[in-house]
Parts: structure tokens; sequence; C-alpha cells
């Protein structure tokens, strides 16, 4: 059994991706994470969450929140937009660390397959796959996302960010605000967060 701290990505003053007709990333977001906590809690699992309403946090406050509870997982959850519909589907953004990259590969890719299992949509079609990871430009031992940097620097085992569709795409568009379809994809968090042994 996990300590699972979720993380809804934006909030507040900060919408995050906005669909064509209006819908903001950030309550798509929080609408899975409020759907997903007590599905983690039934299988067995402790969940918290870094916000439980629409309000903005900073990265650092939400790690700091992680921290302090004590996670073993951190899943921050997004939405992606792309500058044409084309793009869809789910991918997943781990750290770049050694021994924790490695272990944040393995949670990675067992939420990719987790939510394409319980979707029956697949993941999205990245060039390097749908799991990845990026490095800094500026500080290349470092990680690109800051929720990951941050995470790591706490020493929280494999942080991860869920890219859960695109905004740009209307079939993920009109999906990810569906409850029917964050059931499912809750779901398959689920399954990935069953799966992954801690260490
Ligand atoms: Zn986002």
């Amino acid at each position: 059994m996990a300590a699972v701290f979720l993380d809804p990505g934006h909030g507040g003053t900060e919408p995050g991706a906005v669909t064509a007709d209006g819908k903001r990333e950030a309550d798509g977001n929080l609408r899975l994470a409020l759907i997903l906590a007590p599905m983690l809690l039934a299988a067995g699992h402790s969940v918290r969450l870094s916000r439980e309403e629409d309000v903005m946090l900073s990265l650092s406050e939400r790690v700091k929140r992680a921290w302090e509870w004590g996670t073993d997982l951190l899943i921050s959850l997004h939405i992606d937009g792309a500058g044409s519909p084309a793009p869809s589907g789910h991918h997943v953004i781990h750290s770049i660390t050694d021994k924790r990259g490695e272990r944040g590969d393995r949670l990675a890719w067992l939420l990719v397959r987790g939510i394409a299992d319980a979707t029956g949509r697949p993941p999205f079609a990245r060039s390097g796959g749908p799991v990845w990871t990026r490095r800094s430009l500026v500080l290349p031992w470092l990680d690109y996302h800051s929720v990951i940097r941050h995470a790591i620097q706490r020493g929280i085992e494999a942080p991860v960010i869920v890219e859960r569709g695109f905004v740009s795409n209307p079939d993920d568009a009109r999906l990810l605000f569906d409850d029917e379809y964050l059931i499912m994809q809750a779901g398959g968090i689920v399954m990935a967060v069953d799966q992954y042994e801690i260490p």
C-alpha cells in the first residue's frame, strides 16, 4: 500500500490550458483528483491532495505539503495543449535522476499502460514514446520541470507529471471534462499505483 500525494495542477488565478469552449485545465485536474482520491482509499492506499478547491499554490508549496505529509508517490495531474488539433492522448514525465529516475520510469510506464487499458484510448504518439524526461538547459544535472525538481530535492520517491490528454484535441477536450471518462482514467491510475512496489 502506498502513500499517494495527488497534485491537481494550476488553480485560482492560474487556469492552465483552456479548451476552445473555455473549460479550464485547473478545474479538470481537480475534478479528476476528487474522483481518484476515494478510489485510492478504497483500494487501501492513503491519499492527500495538494488542493481541494480552486486556489493557486506555488509549485514549491505543493511539494512542501507532500514532503511534510511523508508521501511515497507524487502524482501531478495536468492536461497538455498543442498548436494543432492532431496530438491526443496521455503521456507521463518522470525525473532524470539516476536511482530515483529508474523508479519514476517504472511508475510512469504503469500509469501510461493503466490509463490506456482503463480508457481504451492509446497514449500520445510522441516521437520519443509516451514516457519521457526533460533536463534543465541551464542546470543540466537537474530536472526541467519544477515540480519534479523540487520533489527530488526533498527526497520524494518517483514524482511524476501525468499529462492526461490535450485541450487542443476536440475528443480529448470533451472527454477530459466528462465524469464517466474521468472515472475510467482514475481507474487506470489506481491500477498503476496498485502495481507499483515501493522499494
Ligand atoms: Zn498543466
